[in-house]
């Protein structure tokens, strides 16, 4: 009789632990930070779509100015994120993107509004930084790197805070579109504890890497890299063809990586514990523009593609 309320007991686990691990998925997308309601409207704005984690700037993304931090409001938002699931581990912030460490212009400036930002991230209790490794404009990508690594060293001292570096689509002079590349700017830094990296799904497409075959991406970014250094993932479809170098992201889906590719990347067994955040496009209408999250995480759960997503967007928050 013992023996075999053993044999059930040991069957009901490996039934739950195999549900948990079908079910297991971090994934959020990008969200608001205003001025008055700052964490917790983020949070609030998370689980309207029922998300598990996300990522915000700490102001406007693309400039530079920051407000003080009310820590009233982020005590509040992390016991919100308690009741709600959302693991203060899995959430990022993403560096504002004129910030551009590869080019001498503006080097001065670009290394302490970094560092203020990392204090920023940590007096919100969060870890994770995602940084675009910038624009060479002109001096070439050699001397670009040799300018990243040079700041980033000044950056990256008595700070708990990860730089996680983003692969780029090959826009313009941008660096950091290769996984090359990456490495190279790692290679330079000397505190490599802090020093990450976050793969963008349309960027590395835009940039060339075939996702159809995201096993071989990963094995290629584990050989140059190590797997160990991925450390968010966005979540992205793209609207140009593998190789276009144009970095404009589409609704999961509904661009040249298609449903079934965005799926088999996102539940890769390899980067189940990596962090996967959408930054796809709101839906417009003539009224107005809508987040897609709610529903392209639905999609995502159920694992079946919904083709009447922009309607399904307009008609719930119009
Ligand atoms: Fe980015
Ligand atoms: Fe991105
Ligand atoms: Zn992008």
């Amino acid at each position: 009789m013992a023996f075999f309320c053993i044999i059930f007991i040991y069957f009901f686990c490996c039934c739950i632990i195999y549900l948990e691990m079908r079910y297991y998925m971090i994934i959020g997308s990008h969200v608001s930070f205003n001025k008055n309601e700052q964490l917790v409207g983020s949070v609030r704005e998370s689980i309207s779509y029922g998300a598990n984690t996300f990522m915000f700037y700490t102001g406007a993304p693309q400039n530079t100015r920051r407000l003080p931090i009310d820590s009233s409001l982020t005590r509040e938002a992390f016991s919100l994120m308690k009741e709600n699931g959302i693991d203060f581990n899995n959430v990022i912030v993403h560096a504002p993107y004129i910030v551009n460490l590869a080019n001498e212009k503006n080097f001065d400036f670009s290394i302490s509004f970094l560092r203020e930002e990392l204090k920023r991230v940590e007096e919100l209790g969060f870890d994770k930084v995602v940084l675009h490794p910038g624009s060479h404009v002109g001096i070439g990508s050699d001397k670009a790197i040799e300018n990243i690594v040079y700041c980033l060293n000044k950056v990256l001292v008595d700070t708990n805070v990860k730089v996680l570096l983003e692969t780029m689509a090959g826009k313009g002079t941008e660096v950091g579109i290769n996984f090359s590349e990456i490495r190279k700017i790692i290679d330079g830094i000397d505190n490599k504890a802090n020093i990450g990296v976050c793969l963008d799904t349309c960027h590395i497409h835009d940039a060339g890497y075939d996702v159809s075959d995201f096993d071989s991406v990963l094995s290629e970014f584990d050989n140059i890299i190590g797997l160990d250094k991925l450390l968010c993932i966005h979540i992205n479809d793209s609207k140009n063809v593998i190789g276009a170098h144009k970095d404009r992201h589409e609704n999961i889906g509904y661009g040249y990586i298609g449903f079934d590719n965005m799926i088999n990347i996102i539940y890769n067994e390899r980067v189940k514990d990596v962090p996967k955040i959408l930054e796809t496009p709101y839906v417009k209408d003539d009224s107005g523009s809508y987040p897609p999250y709610k529903f392209e995480i639905e999609m995502i759960k159920n694992k079946k593609f919904n083709d009447n997503l922009y309607n399904d967007v307009i008609d719930y928050y119009k």
